[in-house]
């Protein structure tokens, strides 16, 4: 038996799958390893190596029978896995910056390594739910959480970009002007943009922007006597599913943010499907469909040919980073483009 693994580099944890030729994953849920980033590269991949060999023995599979490795790890890094010589949040040790993690890996495992940032992971795992890995169809995924990530699949194959940046779409600008109901709001992101898709479609957003904006707006709101924005904004999306009028609020200026932003990609791309997913959407089927379908309501009128765009919502949140990271291996593997 050949099989693909695909390795999920994160801030605390390392998570592990395994696909074979007939893109079945042999792992049902989480098989995840401590992560260990932060004693720099030597011990990082030892640590991964370690992990895997366990995942593997798990599944009943030979560490031999693993051709090739998918790793994803959030950025920054080049399309081809060098790390930022800035360095980043999650590989602070010195040793990291300017570090080729995928070369890296290759080397300690002695097996072919592809690599994805973990955004363009998600993305191309949500692709593969509804596409399969064979398929030549576009998509553009977005991921709310704390943050804003996501990806283009074009074509079938990720969009990574130039330096490593293609699929950073929560900085790119929306013309949030329009969205009724929230004048005079400027939404900052931490980027230092003002009006990008993050700014306004994430938790940060809502800690920031959204509950300063409207709790002076809604006079003796229970999240307004709780003095902590910070805990308040982890709060909004239960009361939201819930019904809350002012957290509902929220969330419709959310979605149509995102109509706004899903517009300038069905006009950049004429993608066959978007996608949505994240924390923000783990709620209540209910207000998944109703957040859907504000976000259609948020868009501005479509051509008739595009105007049944399907939206999705991303299955398995978890998992999304080594699953995308192993189903971009297998189509590397297939093409040749990792022996
Ligand atoms: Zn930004």
């Amino acid at each position: 038996m050949q099989v693909v693994a695909g390795v999920d580099l994160g801030g605390t944890a390392v998570n592990y799958t395994l696909v074979n030729r007939e893109e079945q994953f042999l792992i049902e849920g989480l098989c995840e390893h401590p992560a260990l980033a932060k004693q720099g590269p030597e011990v990082c991949l030892r640590q991964i190596e370690d992990g895997l060999k366990i995942a593997a023995e798990k599944s009943d599979v030979l560490f031999s029978e693993i051709v090739a490795v998918g790793l994803d790890t959030p950025g920054p890094a080049s399309a081809a896995g060098l790390l930022s010589a800035k360095g980043s949040t999650n590989f602070v040790h010195p040793k990291w910056a300017g570090f080729d993690i995928r070369e890296g890996l290759a080397q300690r495992l002695g097996k072919p390594v592809s690599y994805l940032n973990d955004g363009n992971a998600g993305a191309l795992w949500g692709h593969f739910t509804i596409f399969g890995a064979h398929g030549k169809e576009t998509s553009v995924s977005v991921v709310i959480g704390t943050g804003l990530g996501g990806g283009v699949i074009l074509d079938g194959n990720v969009v990574k970009g130039r330096k490593g940046f293609g699929g950073e779409l929560g900085h790119v600008l929306i013309p949030y002007q329009s969205i009724v109901g929230i004048g005079g709001l400027t939404p900052e992101c931490n980027c230092g943009r003002t009006g990008d898709l993050e700014s306004l479609c994430s938790l940060t957003a809502i800690e920031k922007s959204f509950l300063p904006f409207f709790l002076p707006r809604y006079p003796g709101h229970d999240l307004g006597k709780l003095g902590d924005l910070h805990h308040a904004a982890k709060l909004v999306r239960g009361l939201a599913d819930k019904g809350d009028v002012l957290c509902r609020e929220i969330f419709r200026v959310q979605a149509h943010a995102l109509g706004l932003f899903f517009d300038e990609m069905v006009n950049t791309f004429d993608p066959d499907a978007l996608l949505v997913g994240g924390g923000a959407l783990e709620t209540s089927p209910e207000f998944q469909s109703w957040f859907l379908e504000e976000i259609r309501k948020g868009m501005p009128t479509q051509r008739e040919e595009q105007a049944d765009i399907p939206i999705y919502l991303m299955p398995n949140g978890d998992t999304a980073g080594a699953r995308g990271a192993a189903i971009e291996a297998l189509k590397l593997a297939r093409q040749g483009g990792l022996a």
